[in-house]
Formats: structure tokens, C-alpha cells, sequence
């Protein structure tokens, strides 16, 4: 279990997902920059935020801006959107890991009967399956799971854009990549150590491409590779005379 002064966000795990070195520059190194990508991710988030906290429709009730934590897996954050949909009937208790039990649904103050958390994140652009958004919005029905006991199935990711939605169901596997994320990233944050630049596809799309400086570095690596096997001939050469 971890402790409240070691959490880490759940927004962290999509960096990390996304590239290590991205979210060790961001949560040991503290560097940001905003570009086209995540000011318009800031901007729908904001938007999000700023909407009214709670709402009733009809079988549905909306909670937005909850601030949710896991001390098992050690995140925290604040989630744009929780609808939770009433059971037709009262719950029911259901075998969970690693809790064990759990109900099927928890009662809301001002709220007749039972109702089952669903949670909602906002992303922009197409609609697309992104493993590393399916794995934040799993950390946080795991979250929700943790604090309410009740069991949390499916979620999902909604495109601003489309304005579509895709449902996600939290099976075993996804669980279980999340909870590893999770560990990962505790021990990439508690190493202290950024891994090295590794210029890919993907680092054009990356608001830290010019902190990072993945072209230059990594030829930086080969250049000092070189020198160093270049040195290690030579004195090799030079016993041997
Ligand atoms: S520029 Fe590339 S290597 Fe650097 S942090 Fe971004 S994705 Fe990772």
C-alpha cells in the first residue's frame, strides 16, 4: 500500500505508455510544453470542468471533476465524468480481485435505489482504440472500485470531434496491464533515472521533442559508441605491439 504522499497522477500512465523517457522528463525532471496536441487536451478538459458537478437524466446521474485515488496502486486524480446508471434491482455482491467481494452497485445521497459507476474520459481528435487511454481509464475504475467497494465493468473514451463515444469493458487482461503500469511507473519515478532518447515515429506528435532532442541525442550515442570502440581497438592494438 502505498501512502497519500506517494501518489503519482493517473494521467502519468498514459505517458508512460506512450514513450518512458516522455514520462520520467515530466515527473522527475518536471518539464512541460504545451503544443498544438495538449493545448487542445487542456482546453476540452477545462471545458469538461467547468460544467455543472452533478446532473440527472433520467436513469443516469452525472458526476464530473470527482477526485479519486488508489492506495494500492498509488494514483491519484481528478476524472472528468462519472455517470452512474441505476441497477433495475438491488445489488448484488460479486467476487473481485484483489478485494475479493464487491457489490454491483452503491447508493447515492438524494438518489433512490442503486446505482453503478461508468466512468468517462475525454480525449480529442478521431474516434481510435489507443491502448495507453484504455489503461488510464481502467487505473481509474480501479480507483473507483477501491473507494466505493462496488464493482466498476466498463467505462469509456469519448471523441470530442465525432462526438462518439467507445465503450470499454475492464476484463482481466486490461486490469492486469494497468496494475503493471502502475508499478512501472512507481519504479521509474522512485529511480530517478530518465531513460535515454530513442528518436521515433511517434516523437514528432510529442510537445517535449525540443527538451528532449531525440534526433541529436541518439546520434549522440552512436557518435560516442564509435569513439569508444575506436579507443578500445587502439589500445588493444597498442598491447599488442
Ligand atoms: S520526443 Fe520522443 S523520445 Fe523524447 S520524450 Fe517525446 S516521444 Fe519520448
Amino acid at each position: 500500500m502505498f501512502s497519500e504522499d506517494d501518489l503519482l497522477p493517473l494521467s502519468a500512465l498514459q505517458h508512460l505508455l506512450f514513450c518512458e523517457r516522455r514520462a520520467a522528463l515530466v515527473h522527475i525532471e518536471r518539464l512541460w510544453e504545451e503544443n498544438i496536441f495538449t493545448a487542445e487536451g487542456v482546453h476540452l478538459h477545462e471545458r469538461v470542468h467547468g460544467q455543472s458537478p452533478v446532473e440527472a437524466r433520467n436513469q443516469i446521474r452525472i458526476a464530473r471533476g470527482l477526485i479519486v485515488r488508489s492506495l494500492r496502486l498509488g494514483l491519484s486524480g481528478k476524472l472528468d465524468m462519472v455517470e452512474f446508471h441505476q441497477l433495475a434491482s438491488a445489488p448484488e455482491k460479486r467476487p473481485a480481485r484483489p478485494e475479493g467481494i464487491l457489490s454491483d452497485g452503491v447508493s447515492l445521497t438524494g438518489a433512490a435505489g442503486y446505482w453503478r459507476p461508468f466512468p468517462v474520459e475525454y480525449k480529442r481528435g478521431r474516434l481510435r482504440r489507443e491502448e495507453s487511454y484504455e489503461v488510464q481509464l481502467c487505473a481509474q475504475a480501479l480507483c473507483l472500485e477501491e473507494m466505493l467497494g462496488v464493482v466498476v465493468s466498463s467505462g469509456a473514451i469519448y471523441y470530442r470531434e465525432p462526438r462518439r463515444r467507445i465503450e470499454i469493458a475492464f476484463e482481466v487482461s486490461l486490469r492486469d496491464e494497468t496494475e503493471r503500469a502502475a508499478k512501472r511507473l512507481h519504479i521509474l519515478v522512485n529511480s530517478g533515472v530518465t531513460p535515454s532518447a530513442r528518436y521515433e515515429k511517434k516523437c514528432k506528435s510529442c510537445s517535449l521533442i525540443e527538451q528532449c532532442l531525440p534526433k541529436a541525442l541518439s546520434s549522440r550515442k552512436i557518435v560516442q559508441g564509435y569513439i569508444a570502440r575506436s579507443i578500445a581497438e587502439a589500445l588493444k592494438r597498442e598491447g599488442g605491439v
